[in-house]
């Protein structure tokens, strides 16, 4: 096989010419990349590549001795309807392409081709719209019949293929080759690598990595980036560094030599079968993504661990490998040369950990590849180094981040509850709304028992148990049948979207980041990072974002003053970590504390029209519009409790968002409940959030709008306060492109005027028949009668409601385009008037 034989050929000496582990080692480096596996080689090659030459590679034992050295190396630019992880695949098979040519040394690359297959409707469906959003962003995706298949790959058996879908560029590479390739690009970049020396500590001070320990002496860096892939976790544990990765079993099998296979083939991949399928040798490869698997090693990964292997469990194997060969009738005659079993690590959400800890200051981590580490390799190195050169990344990492996951995730029976299911969701058909099955229950809100009682459909918020909808009584709240149709529960959704729009609802939110910011400079410091002017009035909540110096979002939330030196800073739950430390690093040595209250308080919004008859019957606190005027801010009585009661809305009624504290959020909910009976209250879930917020187009940081965007394209220049005095964070970026001129890219709301057809994300939006961009998210609003999203359109002139008016447009879902309006100001309620009654 030749991704083992090549690796253990290899000679026992460095490229310094001296046996492993007694080259000397130097006492500092800029940048320290610890791990040669093809994430560390890809980011010391870039890092070099783009200027920083003084760079340190340490790997513990021998490059590729991880899990790159087993990898099969498929390299696969087809499957996501994520725009960054398309293009991490794109950039990395042309990096893979050039890359022998500029180092000399090849990588096995292939274009051989790739079939994916369509056996299930709902496959069909899910592909048809990946390869809408492949193509959009340049990838060529060819829909092929099931004799197509056959003549492409004629062992294979087709009678029950709905469609194949065909990506002539992409194929395979060599894993141990490419990874060579990138260490000598490095070194000839003026990288330093250095074999045999394991790093055993960090050194730390004030919450900035100063260097690393070695068994040879410590050295010092400004920038670590921990690439030690399922060593990771251990690793980062020893600078107090949360990386939430897990090893998992992962397999695939070699088969005798086989007439007629040949290696031209396309490589297929039958996800219904949980296989793949490449020629290895004259015989076949076939590679497994079993849907229940099994985690390996949970109490931490032995450190003399190198090109290991694991023990197959066939019993556990057994009925997933029948399937998988019963694609290939052939393998079930011809004898297994190998079933080969390594680990590779898998995160909670099946999406890379790469970015800056949230713990440590130029601390850097690129782990946790979830089985697409060779295919995204180039990417990773490319987005890190350009990350740690450039201060903040040029691709939406919002889903990526290492600051999105929680220190609780990196908790044994976390990741050995989770990590079974990770694996086998590579190869699930990624339905819209499938939840997560596995380590549930993990964080629940003070009134968890009584929405359950009240029958909620749960789902997982950053690992809380968040109402997503209610049943009615006599119905089970289950999810039921996946579906990219309505699903069954489609009318009690719509039921709490009406709610909302016309009496009273009750919502659990206390999912949502919360934090009290306090001291004698506070206020100037959450003024600096805010672009809105958030200090200017006690006893008001503001809405603003955060942005980096080049304008960008850093985030979307609401700072609440309460008084001179106190504030409230409410984000929602996947920003929580990004938000706390963006403050925590800014504030520095400043007279302002950050103390995160998330886990203290409760929070329950009341929305609706009926909202405010709602509030006055619970407290004996002034509810009218003059003594409680939108955005106002008070603390209010309910029965025993004290709970700072907020008007705000995320919904576009009228509505109050209510922080209790903990321990009498269940008394405040029965108060709500109880007094809510003659105004009809109904309790409504993230569902009707969702449809409620898309309607008016209020954005979701991490879904519509992301790092990428400036606060001017996200439309939300109404939020800036550029003339407040003293300025803030990536205010002259705003000012350079107010300077511009009228933008030619901006977030647009889209509704279809068809109202039966669904919108999840990624569908492709377009303007007198050319495609002007796709959903960044979407929902279905139920007042405004269709499928309703925001998408970020790029154009060649100004975008203003004028040019939107005068195009044609379309949405294109799956195999059929529906003419749709857009619009820059909210289809709903433009004037804000029912926010403000
Ligand atoms: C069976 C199988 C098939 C696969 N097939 C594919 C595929 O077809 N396509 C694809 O894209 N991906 C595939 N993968 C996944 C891919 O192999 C991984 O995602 C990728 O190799 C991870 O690379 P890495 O650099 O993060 O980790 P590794 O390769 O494990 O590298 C980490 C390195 O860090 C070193 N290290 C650890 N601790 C320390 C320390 N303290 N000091 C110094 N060095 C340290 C280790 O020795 C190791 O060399 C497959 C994986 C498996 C198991």
């Amino acid at each position: 096989m030749t991704t083992q034989s090549s690796q253990r050929s290899g000679d026992e000496m460095t490229d310094a010419g001296r046996p492993r582990g007694t080259r000397p080692i130097p006492d500092r480096a800029q940048a320290i990349v610890i791990g040669g596996g093809i994430i560390g080689t890809s980011v010391a090659y870039h890092l070099a590549h783009m200027g920083m030459k003084d760079v340190l590679l340490l790997e513990r034992d021998r490059l590729t001795s991880g899990t790159t050295w087993h990898a099969a190396g498929l390299m696969a630019t087809f499957g996501s309807t994520s725009q960054t992880s398309t293009e991490l695949r794109q950039y990395t098979r042309d990096l893979y392409s050039r890359l022998e040519a500029e180092t000399g040394l090849a990588t096995g690359l292939k274009l051989c081709g790739l079939i994916e297959l369509a056996i299930e409707p709902g496959r069909l469906e899910e592909y048809r719209r990946v390869a809408q959003f492949n193509r959009l962003l340049g990838v060529e995706v060819n829909e092929i019949s099931p004799r197509e298949v056959a003549d492409l790959w004629p062992l294979a058996r087709t009678d029950d293929v709905l469609a194949g879908y065909y990506i002539p560029d992409d194929g395979r590479v060599n894993p141990v080759d490419v990874t060579m390739s990138l260490a000598r690009g490095a070194r000839m970049q003026g990288v330093t690598i250095i074999e045999g020396v394991p790093v055993t500590g960090f050194r730390v001070d004030r919450a900035t990595v100063t260097g690393v320990k070695t068994d040879r002496g410590d050295i010092e860096a400004e920038y670590v980036v921990n690439c030690a892939g399922m060593w990771a976790r251990q690793l980062g544990e020893l600078a107090g560094v949360s990386i939430p990765l897990q090893a998992a079993e992962h397999y695939y099998l070699l088969t005798e030599p086989i007439e007629g296979v040949d290696g031209s083939w396309p490589v297929l991949e039958d996800p219904a079968s949980y296989g793949y399928y490449r020629e290895e040798g004259g015989g076949l490869m076939l590679g497994m993504f079993e849907p229940v698997c099994a985690p390996w090693k949970v109490g931490g990964i032995p450190a003399g661990f190198s090109f290991g292997e694991l023990p197959p469990d066939w019993d556990r194997m057994g009925p997933y490998l029948e399937k998988t060969m019963a694609r290939v009738p052939v393998t079930e005659q011809i004898g297994i040369r190998k079933f080969f079993c390594g680990p590779e690590s898998f995160t909670p959400d099946l999406l890379p950990i790469i970015g800056e800890a949230p713990e440590l200051k130029n601390y850097f981590v690129a782990a946790g590849l979830n089985s697409i580490g060779i295919l995204t390799g180039g990417g990773i190195g490319r987005t890190i180094a350009q990350w740690i050169i450039d201060g903040s990344p040029d691709i939406d990492v919002t889903a990526m981040n290492i600051d999105r996951l929680h220190p609780y995730q990196a908790n044994p029976e976390y990741r050995a509850t989770r990590t079974v299911e990770s694996l086998g969701l590579v190869y699930a058909t990624h339905y819209p709304f499938r939840p997560t099955k596995t380590a549930r229950g993990a964080r629940v809100s003070p009134i968890y028992d009584r929405l359950a009682a009240h029958r909620a459909c749960f789902r997982d918020v950053s690992g809380w148990e968040g109402a997503d909808w209610y049943a009615p009584e006599g119905v089970a709240p289950e999810i039921g049948e996946l579906t990219w149709g309505k699903p069954h529960w489609f009318q009690y959704w719509e039921a709490e979207h009406h709610a909302t729009r016309n009496g009273v609802i009750v919502m659990d939110m206390s999912f949502m980041a919360k934090f009290f910011v306090q001291g004698r400079e506070a206020a100037r410091e959450l003024e600096r990072i805010s672009a809105n002017q958030v200090a200017a009035e006690p006893g008001r909540i503001t809405y603003t974002q955060w942005l980096n110096e080049r304008g960008k979002l850093e985030a979307d939330l609401t700072v609440t003053m309460l008084d001179d030196e106190q504030f409230f800073v409410v984000a929602s739950d996947t920003a929580h970590r990004h938000a706390e430390t963006w403050m925590r690093r800014h504030f520095g040595d400043a007279h302002a504390f950050v103390t995160d209250v998330t886990s203290g308080y409760a929070q329950i919004n009341v929305q609706g029209p009926l909202s405010r008859d709602l509030m006055a019957a619970v407290t004996s606190a002034d509810m009218s519009n003059e003594a409680m005027p939108f955005r106002a801010a008070r603390y209010i009585d309910i029965g025993f409790a004290r709970v700072l009661c907020i008007r705000i809305t995320y919904l576009g009624e009228l509505g109050y968002e209510l922080h209790i504290p903990a321990e009498q959020a269940a008394a405040v909910y029965d108060r709500l409940i109880a007094a809510g009976q003659p105004l009809g209250v109904r309790h409504a879930g993230l569902k009707a959030l969702a449809s409620l917020r898309m309607e008016k187009a209020y954005r979701d940081y991490g879904h519509d709008i992301d790092n990428t965007d400036s606060v001017l394209e996200a439309g939300l220049g109404f939020a800036v306060a550029t003339d407040k005095p003293g300025g803030f964070i990536g205010r002259d970026a705003v000012l350079a492109q107010k300077a511009d001129g009228p933008l030619k890219r901006r977030l647009v709301q889209v509704l279809l005027d068809d109202p039966e057809p669904l919108m999840f994300h990624a569908e492709i939006v377009s303007r007198n028949g050319v495609p002007a961009g796709y959903m960044r998210s979407a929902s279905y609003g139920f007042t405004l009668g269709g499928a309703v999203g925001l998408a970020m359109i790029d154009a060649d002139e100004p975008i203003n409601q004028r040019y939107l008016d005068e195009g044609e447009w379309f949405v294109q879902i799956g195999d059929a385009a529906y003419p749709a309006r857009a619009s820059l100001r909210p289809l709903y309620d433009p004037a804000s008037k029912r926010v403000q009654m």
